[in-house]
């Protein structure tokens, strides 16, 4: 005979879900956001379909490839466990119909930061677990990235309309979240270990625009909610600190002189998108490009081991030969460090695809591998200019005959790496000082130093 005791329904294993997060670092932070209030809930995760509950697919739906690669998971998820809920900027599109209609069988579907819509779902079909105890999280929250890094979205939605670009119209105007909040959260990662903190947004210098740069309090002391000040503040905890869509606005001046004196990294990722003036009007960007290189000229001056990192898109509608080579001219003299470059993808909704001549696929495809040779040998001489320099990196990997690590001029997963041969004492997630010995046009490779 089996005998049922009555606190054991209180022993049930708590509801396992699983979690597929697509896209870019900003929906990254929307599913630690998600994953943090599972744990804190008492939820466990699963790394397998099998094993879970229910899972949830945080999708993106920026370019065409990447809803193709959303649905792909949407089904798999379906195929694999059958009980899935979708969040995440396709969710925005059409009012998740578009996901409606291809996978009918999907529980919910939200937006992209639909932390409490999401959690409701989850509710709704997995009942939240009762034990009290296993409600305790980290004060750093739960991470997807490695513990010697971690991203920090200091806001969320766009105040600008470019015209190639459909995310204000799934994210919203900028809201910006509150400056103790973000220091809280910044303090509470270097205390748990973390060595590098990168800053993400839409749209990273206009943080504070939306509450007219509030002064917040942090530490007791007053606080602007200012990407400057907000630079100044994460630059005192003693960690690398490196920012990302950097819109190029002049006062993204101010924040240069922080990374000569060595407060944060000297890293600027600043999205310049084009150099022809017509066509930076036709997409509403509001930079021109001689204005954009005076810029790059000065901050080279003020600060001159900056990395500048950009993107650019080239087969914009109506681009001509003429633009796109005005484009390769500014690339050749702007020497940037760092070139990341996306042929014209027309997204449905798009307001750019109303715009007449649009340019084929094949001439798109040959001026994007014209740009990014032009940009190989830019990138190769500049890496070779390191050679003979003593470096701090922070150790990503050590392996039997190599460690992979970053500089100051290297994010994590978008630029290249520092190859250390022979490593002897060196430790995944600490820094170490290198030597630079050689280059490619992505890659440098370096000896360990002695401390
Ligand atoms: S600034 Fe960035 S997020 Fe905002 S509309 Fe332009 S491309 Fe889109």
């Amino acid at each position: 005979m089996v005998t049922i005791s009555p606190n054991a329904s209180l022993k049930r294993p708590p509801p396992k879900i699983g979690f597929v997060s697509l896209g870019c670092p900003k929906a990254l932070v929307d599913s630690e956001q998600i994953l943090t209030q599972l744990r804190a809930e008492g939820y466990e995760t699963s790394s397998t379909y099998e094993d879970a509950d229910l899972v949830v697919v945080n999708t993106c739906g920026f370019i065409d490839s990447a809803v193709e690669e959303s649905l792909d998971a949407i089904g798999e998820a379906l195929a694999e466990n059958g009980k899935v809920i979708v969040t995440g900027c396709l969710g925005a599109r059409d009012g998740g119909d578009m996901i409606k209609q291809a996978h009918p069988q999907v529980l919910a579907v939200t937006g992209p930061q639909a932390l409490p819509e999401v959690m409701a779902a989850v509710h709704l079909h997995m009942p939240q677990p009762h034990d009290p105890y296993i409600s305790l999280i980290p004060p750093q929250g739960i991470r997807l990235t490695p513990r010697h890094y971690a991203y920090v979205k200091i806001s969320e939605g766009c105040n600008h309309r470019c015209t190639f670009c459909i995310i204000p119209s799934m994210r919203g105007d900028l809201v910006s979240r509150p400056i103790n909040q973000v220091m809280q959260e910044a303090e509470n990662l270097v205390n748990a270990g973390v060595k590098e903190l990168l800053i993400i947004s839409q749209d990273t210098s206009a943080y504070g625009v939306d509450v007219k740069y509030r002064t917040g309090f942090w530490q007791g002391k007053p606080l602007k909610t200012r990407m400057t000040e907000l630079a100044r503040a994460l630059g005192d905890l003693g960690v690398w600190v490196r920012l990302h869509y950097v819109y190029p606005y002049p006062h993204v001046d101010d924040v240069i002189p922080l990374m000569a004196e060595g407060k944060i990294l000297p890293y600027l990722d600043v999205p310049f998108q084009h150099a022809s003036p017509r066509i930076l009007k036709a997409m509403k960007r509001p930079a021109n490009s001689e204005n954009n290189l005076t810029r790059v000229r000065r901050w080279r001056e003020i600060c001159p081991d900056i990395t500048l990192r950009s993107t650019f898109i080239v087969g914009f509608p109506g681009e001509t030969e003429a633009e796109f080579e005005q484009l390769l001219e500014f690339l050749e003299e702007a020497q940037l460090d760092r070139v990341g470059c996306f042929a014209y993808s027309p997204v449905e909704g798009a307001r750019a695809n109303a715009l007449p001549g649009h340019v084929t696929e094949e001439v798109k495809e040959q001026r994007r591998a014209r740009l990014m040779a032009a940009q190989k040998k830019i990138s190769t001489a500049r890496l070779a200019r390191k050679i003979g320099q003593r470096m701090i990196v922070l150790v990503e990997d050590v392996q039997e005959n190599r460690a992979i690590a970053r500089s100051s001029g290297d994010a994590p997963e978008i630029d290249g790496v520092v190859y250390i041969a022979r490593p002897k004492k060196l430790k995944r997630g600490e820094f170490a000082e290198v030597e630079i010995t050689g280059s490619d046009p992505h890659d440098l490779r370096a000896r360990e130093t002695r401390l």
